[in-house]
């Protein structure tokens, strides 16, 4: 390996990375349920911005902001408007998350179940009334936002994995009819299991608190809190590195770390800086190093997990647009140390990629910034000061010495360094679930199945659908502006001669972040996107375009460039005429220009696809039915509908020289063919044995990898030229040699 590309990847070659990407990506990117959480955080993500905007302005550690705000809006600004919205964002987020996960959790389920369907909104509403009853009566709105976080998710995978369990048994299924229909069939039928599922969290809820006293996210609570009863950890350090821990294990499960240790905080850590502050009024050196100011100013940059180290390595090393995305928007925020957008946008919560940098980070920079205090390098921060002041600033002010600062910027270094790999880890499991998902959505894109909308692709609610909405959405801005869209031609040759008679123009797009992607996906897209037509005349247009470029360049006047038309398209009674007009409008001949539709839509019964096929067949335009083989359409048909060449599909031609079967169908195809004056294509040609079967059974015509596979539009003339000019060379010398 070249040293330029080593250093691209320093931690390619750590087995312990490797260990860790194979052992997260099937747990974290592709395991469904993960997916489900994950999904639910996204769900929720305009409302953790929203409520990270509504903390920021309310805390912004201006001087002037803060007197603006209270001359406009009198002291009682802080419970206006933003902390409305902080409210009904961060202050009741349990409630969305809930309903988020419960919701992808039950798509989940109906994507791997398509024949016995749950409702998702009927299974939401049952798995939040799951979480509202294991609520402590006497204080339920104390857990409805971030701190009831642990125990929401425990709900939702709970309550849903009963929920979908009973709804399966027949027994217990509903209906209730009135005038003998059915009323809302899926909501009664799963009733009574709505009903069981929330008798049991009831019960379980109510038995904790008999059994313990309180209920369950008290003691949640109490068992975080329990390391602390510990005299090992009332020496300062000690204390101090287990809070930083435990804050941050708790953050990873969801639970808002920062809240439950509050009351630690407090005892501790506050009482730290009173007793430096009181030791100092009597000229007493300070007896503790970490304080609530230390661990701030040091250690919770940009919030827990010293996430602004994330952001900065995500600038860094990532190439993913996703996760560059959410930096971007997370970096305001997180300059003054609000970092709950990255934690669920990202995520790192639950996610055992970032769990060990997430723990390490913190711990680190607390030993790093004890020791820098400790050998006197760095002046002990004495000055309180805003929590959400910004790194850099934060550690001069504290600290009234630019030391602060530097140890501020030694740190931040120090924890972007160590997030690094984890960074590229995380981006190579986000590829792999792309690739995944890129490749699912190609396999439905080639299948022709629709779902009950008539979309294939766009409507699905899973990675594939999102994925597809998407492209669909970029692929119509890439037309607008005209970028990464183009096509490729492939030659389509006499074996005979060794002429090339025609090419197939194939559409291209390539998208400046997910590379090249396939053409069944382009169009499977447009069709749901229901811009099929647009594109479809762009790509008539591009055609002909470089048809005229040919012809101007020497090219045969009867050189047919054959363009793809979708089913949809043929919904368009204009289409003849634009066709023609796109003709006309480069100057072109007729025969320039040939029409391919696949076989079930050429031999459609429809009235309107027949009737629009003849128009142009009685303009003088080709017809070529592609994939002949692939439908289940009976031969007889070619006789009523206005066909002038037939492309053998890939399953036919690919084993005709191994198949018997096969060959015996081309062979009669061929025949049929012959008999009505009908030119027949063999396409996926990939070597000289197939070329060879097929010439034995009649056919000369080849589209395929052995002569050559699609080409861009210069590449494509030059091929035509130089075959076509050894082909005249051949004949010439054939003739002088009859002559
Ligand atoms: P198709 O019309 O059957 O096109 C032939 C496909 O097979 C092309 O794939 C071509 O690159 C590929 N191919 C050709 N020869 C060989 C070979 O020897 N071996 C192998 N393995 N593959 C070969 P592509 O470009 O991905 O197109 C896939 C399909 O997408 C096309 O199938 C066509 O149905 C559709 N399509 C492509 N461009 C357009 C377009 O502009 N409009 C519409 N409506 N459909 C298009
Ligand atoms: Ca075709
Ligand atoms: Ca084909």
């Amino acid at each position: 390996m070249s040293s330029k590309s080593h250093a691209l990847h320093p931690y390619r070659s750590s087995s312990f990375m490797e260990w860790l990407y194979a052992w997260a990506a099937p747990k974290w990117a592709l395991n469904p349920t993960m997916q489900a959480v994950r999904n639910g955080f996204l769900l929720c993500l305009p409302l953790v911005v929203a409520g990270a905007l509504a903390v920021l302005c309310n805390n912004l550690p201006l001087p002037v902001y803060q007197e603006a705000m209270l001359t406009l809006f009198g002291p009682d600004w802080k419970s206006g408007l933003f902390a409305l919205i902080w409210q009904g964002s961060f202050g009741l987020l349990s409630l969305p998350m809930v309903i988020g996960i419960s919701h992808n959790l039950v798509l989940v389920h109906n994507q791997e179940n398509p024949l016995s369907p749950v409702s998702p909104v009927t299974a939401s509403v049952v798995a939040l009334g799951g979480f509202l009853v294991l609520l402590p009566p006497e204080n339920m709105t104390g857990y409805l936002g971030v701190q009831g976080l642990f125990v929401g998710i425990l709900a939702s995978l709970t309550a849903i994995w009963l929920f979908l369990r009973l709804v399966a048994v027949k027994a217990l299924q509903m209906q209730i009819y009135s005038e003998g229909i059915a009323l809302a069939p899926q909501a009664f039928a799963s009733l009574i299991a709505g009903l069981i599922t929330l008798f049991v969290f009831a019960v379980i809820g109510l038995g904790f608190r008999a059994a313990f006293g309180l209920s369950i996210q008290e003691a949640v609570r109490e068992l975080v809190l329990l390391p602390f009863r510990f005299d090992v950890f009332r020496n300062m350090l000690g204390s101090g590195i287990a809070y930083v821990l435990v804050t941050h294990v708790c953050w990873f499960f969801g639970l808002h770390g920062t809240n439950v240790l509050d009351p630690l905080t407090r005892d501790i850590f506050e009482a730290a800086t009173q007793a430096n502050l009181a030791a100092l009024a009597q000229g007493l050196p300070p007896p503790h190093i970490i304080t609530k100011s230390f661990l701030d100013i040091f250690v919770f940059m940009g919030g827990a997990g010293t996430s602004i180290c994330l952001l900065l390595a995500i600038f860094i090393a990532s190439r993913n647009h996703g996760s560059r995305r959410m930096a971007k928007i997370s970096i305001a925020p997180g300059l003054f140390n609000i970092n709950e957008i990255v934690l669920f946008g990202l995520p790192v919560i639950l996610n055992p990629v970032f769990l060990l940098p997430f723990l390490l980070v913190p711990l680190m920079l607390t030993l790093v910034s004890f020791l820098a205090i400790r050998l006197g390098f760095v002046p002990l921060p004495m000055e309180a000061l805003e929590w959400t002041t910004p790194p850099i600033l934060g550690g001069m002010l504290a600290t009234h010495s630019v030391a602060g600062s530097v140890l501020q910027i030694f740190n931040l270094v120090l924890g972007t360094f160590i997030y690094l790999p984890f960074v590229k880890i995380s981006d190579r499991i986000k590829a792999e679930r792309q690739k995944v998902a890129q490749q699912k959505l190609l396999e439905i894109a080639c299948n022709n199945t629709v779902g009950p909308s008539g979309k294939k692709c766009l409507d699905r609610d899973d990675e594939v659908g999102s994925l597809a909405r998407i492209l669909a959405h970029e692929l119509e801005l890439a037309m607008e502006a005209g970028e990464g869209l183009y096509l490729e031609y492939q030659p389509q040759v006499d074996g005979r001669t060794s002429r090339v008679i025609g090419t197939e123009a194939l559409v291209r797009w390539r998208h400046p972040v997910f590379g090249p992607i396939p053409a069944p996906i382009i169009i499977a897209i447009s069709e749901d996107g229901e811009f099929i037509r647009h594109l479809g005349l762009w790509v008539l247009n591009e055609a002909c375009a470089e048809r005229a470029r040919w012809h101007e360049a020497g090219l045969a006047a009867n050189f047919k460039t054959s363009v793809n038309l979708s089913a949809r398209q043929l919904d368009d009674e204009s289409l003849p005429e634009k066709v023609a007009q796109c003709r006309n409008a480069y100057h072109l001949s007729t025969p320039m220009i040939g029409i391919e539709v696949t076989e079930s839509v050429a031999l459609d019964p429809d009235a309107m696809h027949n009737q629009i096929l003849n128009h142009l067949h009685d303009l003088g335009f080709a017809i070529s039915i592609d994939d002949f083989g692939m439908g289940h359409s009976s031969l007889v048909y070619l006789k009523y509908f206005p066909v002038n060449v037939l492309k053998i599909d890939k399953v036919l031609s690919k084993d005709v020289a191994t198949s018997k079967i096969s060959a015996e169908v081309i062979a009669t195809i061929v025949e049929l063919c012959r008999a009505l004056k009908i030119k027949v294509v063999a396409e996926f040609v990939e070597n000289q044995e197939q070329v060879d079967c097929l010439q034995t059974l009649g056919c000369h015509l080849f589209q395929g990898y052995f002569y050559s596979p699609p080409l861009k539009g210069d590449d494509m003339l030059s091929y035509a030229m130089r075959m076509n000019a050894t082909a005249d060379m051949a004949e010439l010398g054939q003739n002088a040699k009859t002559n």
